[in-house]
């Protein structure tokens, strides 16, 4: 996990404005098989299934691609032992067997990362010999061999393996693997396979409504232009996460809860191994990235704006808090953070239960003819959710008789097989750590990846905004370089260094 990397790959798209006015072409000259709504990982995850299988594909995202939860998640693969003690094998059975097709079709993507889950006296909730048997059931849920084999630790092996642990009514510890991705990257390489295979995607495109008159009819609104039009499908996916509720047409109930992460640097909180923290039944993660640690989160409900989710001061002293009784001499203090993001999970609505213990199962539904709800589930589990959405709507195309040439359609998926994108194209672009700070890596951004903002390459298809200490001086550079390559005047650089510096 080196940021200081390879070199990127040529730039080879045409120009970002020319690219755009393409993809406006695309969406509108011709009626699609699916126009999917939303450009988060699910909604990517559909675009790519669709467009192998030879779906003429269509997908608007009102922000960026990955605004949403999708760049705002703990970065893991997971089949989730919180979910293993809930009793919910299902759930973790499918995630478990994901985690590792991710890992197959992603290598720069997902990483094993093994998680050191230390159990206190006192704690009824995590009892050591439950969970010696747990990581066991976890290990062979993954249908086949985890990432590594599971194992127990005594306290003194505990300790000496995560040094500055909490040395006071430790018991022991287990030991198992997950996996560590960089979820806005999956995202944005997701679409750019799909591109591949002729999907047309845009973004800072805004879906208003739509009717169905033989066929659907969509209202869009290009945000960068300011224009209207209008897209033809025959089918319809609402991929809109969080959104899903509000949408016209939506038949979507959600519970939305709220997840705050910090970032420090690894000189205040080093762990080789990712650790679980417990509060309660609650648990939290370190998480080591780079020379930086992730931690978090935090799940409480949430009703304010979709739009703009803040990490406020309570939810990030929380952390540390939590943090500092776990590892009582780094003594983490707010002036520690490097940077936090929140981000809102798309549950599905159980108003009874606690935010912790809902069902972080999908649900795939359609209740007008062409239309599909496609809510819940997670990160893990997108390709499936995808798979499955996409099963649906080719059943559902064959049948309708002015659809597809029912031939030219592939009934069965092949994104569990086939590689997201070959390494010579994400070699330097794409992978756990944010990339070298060099102008080709920008120019490959606005040319290949649909970069419009500042914050595209600063947040999501880097992660600078996350990794990097002095953030300001460096934002001035790569607005100057995004100038010269997109033609800004002074004042849209003025303009795009406040909106970057408004930035939650
Ligand atoms: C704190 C936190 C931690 C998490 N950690 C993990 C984890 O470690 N592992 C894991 O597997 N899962 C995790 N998850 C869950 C996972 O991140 C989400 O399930 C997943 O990212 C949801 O993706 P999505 O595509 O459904 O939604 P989103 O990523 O939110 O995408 C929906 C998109 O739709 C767009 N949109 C909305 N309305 C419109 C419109 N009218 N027109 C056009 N576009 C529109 C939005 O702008 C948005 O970009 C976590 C979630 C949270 C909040």
């Amino acid at each position: 996990m080196n940021p200081e990397s390879k070199p990127g790959p040529p730039c080879t798209g045409a120009g970002p404005s020319a690219s755009r006015a393409r993809a406006i072409q695309g969406l509108t000259a011709h009626s699609l098989d699916v126009l999917i709504i939303g450009g988060g990982i699910v909604g990517a995850g559909i675009a790519r299934d669709a467009a192998m299988r030879g779906l003429k594909v269509g997908l608007v995202e009102q922000h960026d691609f990955a605004f949403g939860t999708s760049s705002r998640s703990s970065r893991l693969l997971h089949g989730g032992m919180r979910y293993l003690a809930q009793g919910r094998l299902g759930l973790v059975r499918q995630a478990s067997v994901e985690k590792k097709i991710v890992h197959k079709i992603a290598p720069h993507l997902a990483e094993p990362l093994p998680f050191l889950f230390p159990v206190y006296r006192g704690n009824p909730h995590w009892v050591l010999w439950q969970l010696k048997m747990g990581v066991k059931i976890y290990d062979l849920l993954c249908g086949g061999r985890n990432f590594g084999a599971s194992t127990w630790l005594s306290k003194k092996s505990a300790l000496q393996k995560i040094p500055g642990l909490a040395e006071s009514d430790l018991k022991g510890a287990v030991r198992y693997y997950d996996g560590f991705t960089n979820d806005a990257r999956l995202v944005l390489d997701t679409l750019r396979s799909a591109a591949k295979y002729g999907a047309t995607l845009l973004n800072y495109c805004r879906f208003r409504n739509a009717i169905n008159q033989n066929g659907w009819a969509a209202d869009v609104e290009d945000l960068v232009s300011g224009g209207a039009g209008g897209i033809r499908a025959h089918a319809v996916v609402n991929a809109t996460g969080p959104w899903a509720g509000g949408l016209p047409h939506s038949r979507v109930k959600l519970r939305i809860t709220k997840g705050v992460h910090v970032v420090v640097e690894r000189s205040r909180l080093s762990a080789e191994d990712a650790v679980v923290m417990t509060e309660g039944a609650r648990i939290l993660f370190v998480i080591p990235w780079g020379e930086r640690t992730i931690l978090g989160t935090t799940d409480t409900d949430y009703q304010g704006s979709l739009d703009r989710v803040e990490a406020e001061p309570e939810a990030i002293n929380y952390i540390l808090k939590v943090a500092n009784r776990f590892f009582p001499n780094a003594r983490l203090v707010p002036s520690d953070v490097l940077s936090s993001w929140a981000g809102l999970r798309p549950l599905l609505a159980d108003p009874d239960g606690k935010p912790s213990d809902i069902s972080r199962s999908h649900q795939i539904r359609s209740f007008e003819p062409g239309w599909w709800d496609v809510a819940g589930g997670k990160l893990t589990t997108y390709r499936l959710m995808a798979e499955e959405t996409v099963d649906l709507i080719v059943r559902w195309l064959q049948k309708q008789p002015d659809a597809k040439d029912p031939t030219a359609l592939r009934a069965q998926s092949r994104t569990a097989e086939e590689p997201l994108l070959p390494t010579s194209e994400t070699a330097g672009v794409s992978g756990l750590l944010p990339p070298a700070f060099e102008r080709r890596i920008v120019e490959h951004f606005c040319r290949n990846e649909w970069a419009v903002h500042l914050d595209d390459v600063f947040v999501r298809r880097t992660g600078w905004h996350h990794y990097l200490k002095k953030r300001k001086e460096v934002a001035q550079q790569v607005v100057d370089w995004m100038g010269e390559l997109l033609g800004w005047s002074s004042e849209q650089k003025a303009a795009e260094l406040k909106r970057y510096a408004n930035i939650p």
